[in-house]
């Protein structure tokens, strides 16, 4: 007999979230029937594994292998440690064999082959843990004693082992996105953006016209209008240049604005004309463009706020004339917990450059020794930021009694250096170690915004040993420059999304 449907698919996943375990997934009627197994499933006939039957996931999940974010529902890392498709035995209805709690399954994937048989234990109450079941190989042609899942640690996708991919994750699940729009990628920013022909069809555009990228129709205006004045030697920025910039960096910078209010900094009339924050959503945007009501807001206060949740979003606002992006620290559903922390060294008008990579180099020190980890930028204008990835919990007060609490044991070391004076001008020009950027709605520039100074310089990530090198300076990389940076170095600050971690209380 020739069975016509598609083969259905499975999936093991080792997930090293608060426990490490296996999720060993099923299709089953467009979802994924779910166990966690903590030892991991075997070919081993004699040897009876605990499954706690999780949630159902969607499809999308069956091939995620990269991060989840900490502080969100199984925060870790994931590797695709199996895969293959498989078929019921001895029923034709799967959901039903669910239901009665005996499932007997004919896998074939690269590293699970034979019959797996699932079986409901006691009376199928749910503990704490999920409904409990067990999990055992059939003694068949495919069984091997003593096989151990820990022999086999690596990813059937990408080779590689759990900490690789902890370490250089390609990808982000986003649980609280849609399914489809879940799976985010880190890696390869060049390979998602616009291709050859749509930035020829932006270069071909008269002054204004409609352009087609990322699957949505953006109505472009003024586009040869200077918007970032010339540095010495260079040709101005116009506003097309920016928008090309913008749908190139979009898939890179999406992580760090998708799920949270964006502060707008416009400059419809170029970078040397006086700016303002819009943060309202116009009422004339796109439908698609994704809004937040901020349910707090008082009268007056900005309502409804804009949420780049797709790349077009990021090449409309450039086209709004937004010179630069800056995301709440919060997401949208919690927005009074932070997801970093946020060191800002803010340098006063006395203040060298040479003087803040002293201070970032002693924050770098104190990060080292408290074994945090936290990633450094230039802000494209005079200063450095650290931003400190964490679990979510932590209220705003808590991030910045933390950072108040590690700026003033390294600005002790160098008291000649730094002002904890509020008024700028009280601070006799020297440096501000401004922790109280920790709260909700501040205007923090984005990583790779660019900001309204003339070149269009950007706010770039740096690694720690950058701030060694001489060449490095906190407005160095612009729009015309950092794209190649990427595409030769990588994308340093994706740790910042991955990794979550709790702040060490601070002695
Ligand atoms: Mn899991």
């Amino acid at each position: 007999m020739v069975d016509a449907r598609p083969a259905r698919r499975f999936v093991v996943q080792l997930h090293r979230a608060s426990r490490l375990h296996y999720d060993l997934r099923f299709e089953v009627d467009g979802a994924l029937a779910s166990w966690a197994v903590p030892k991991g499933p075997t070919l081993d006939p004699g040897v009876r594994r605990s499954a706690f039957r999780v949630d159902d996931h969607p499809m999308e999940y069956l091939d995620f292998e990269g991060v989840i974010p900490e502080g969100t529902y199984g925060g870790g890392d994931v590797i695709v440690w199996d895969i293959g498709t498989w078929t019921p035995h001895g029923t034709d209805d799967p959901a039903r064999a669910l239901e009665a709690g005996e499932l007997h399954a004919d896998v074939h994937g690269e590293k699970l082959r034979g019959r797996l048989v699932l079986v409901r234990r006691g009376d199928g109450s749910a503990g704490s843990d999920g409904e409990q079941w067990l999990l055992v190989h059939k003694k068949d042609s495919h069984a091997v004693k003593g096989w151990n899942p820990e022999d086999h640690p690596r990813s059937v996708l990408s080779g590689r082992t759990s900490d690789e991919v902890k370490a250089d994750p390609e990808r982000l699940w986003r649980s609280d996105l849609p399914a489809a729009e879940a799976s985010i990628h880190l890696r390869r920013p060049d390979s998602s953006g616009p291709d050859e022909g749509e930035l020829e069809a932006l270069d071909e555009l008269g002054t204004e016209g409609i352009w087609e990228v990322f699957g949505r129709e953006l109505r472009l205006t003024n586009l040869d209008k200077v918007l970032f004045p010339a540095r010495d030697g260079e040709e101005p920025v116009t506003k097309r240049e920016l928008v090309r910039y913008a749908a190139q960096i979009a898939p890179t910078v999406l992580p760090y604005l998708a799920g949270r209010a964006l502060n707008m900094h416009r400059y419809p009339n170029g970078a040397d004309a006086k700016g303002f924050w819009h943060k309202q959503r116009p009422a004339h945007a796109p439908e698609w463009l994704t809004g937040w009501d901020n349910p707090e807001a008082d009268p007056g206060e900005t309502t409804t706020y804009v949420v780049a949740d797709e790349p077009a979003a990021v090449v409309w606002a450039a086209n709004f004339g937004a010179l630069e992006w800056h995301a709440w620290t919060s997401l949208t559903d919690q927005p009074h917990r932070p997801t970093y922390a946020l060191v800002d060294l803010d340098p006063g008008e006395a203040t060298s450059w040479e003087d803040l990579l002293v201070l970032a180099r002693l924050h770098r020190t104190a990060f080292e020794h408290t074994g945090v980890r936290a990633q450094p930028k230039v802000t494209g204008r005079r200063g450095i930021q650290i931003w400190v990835p964490i679990s979510r919990g932590p209220t705003f007060d808590d991030t910045r009694a933390w950072v108040e609490q590690l700026s003033r044991t390294v600005g002790a070391v160098v008291p000649e250096l730094v002002s904890w004076k509020w008024e700028v001008r009280e601070r006799g020009g020297k440096a501000r170690l401004d922790y109280t950027q920790n709260a909700i709605n501040k205007t923090l520039v984005a990583p790779y915004s660019p900001r309204a100074a003339p070149g269009a310089p950007v706010s770039a990530p740096i690694e720690w040993d950058e701030l060694d090198d001489p060449s490095l300076r906190p407005d160095g990389f612009t729009v015309r420059t950092v794209l190649d940076r990427l595409a030769a170095k990588g994308e340093p600050f994706r740790r910042v999304l991955a990794d979550g971690q709790t702040l060490p209380k601070l002695s």
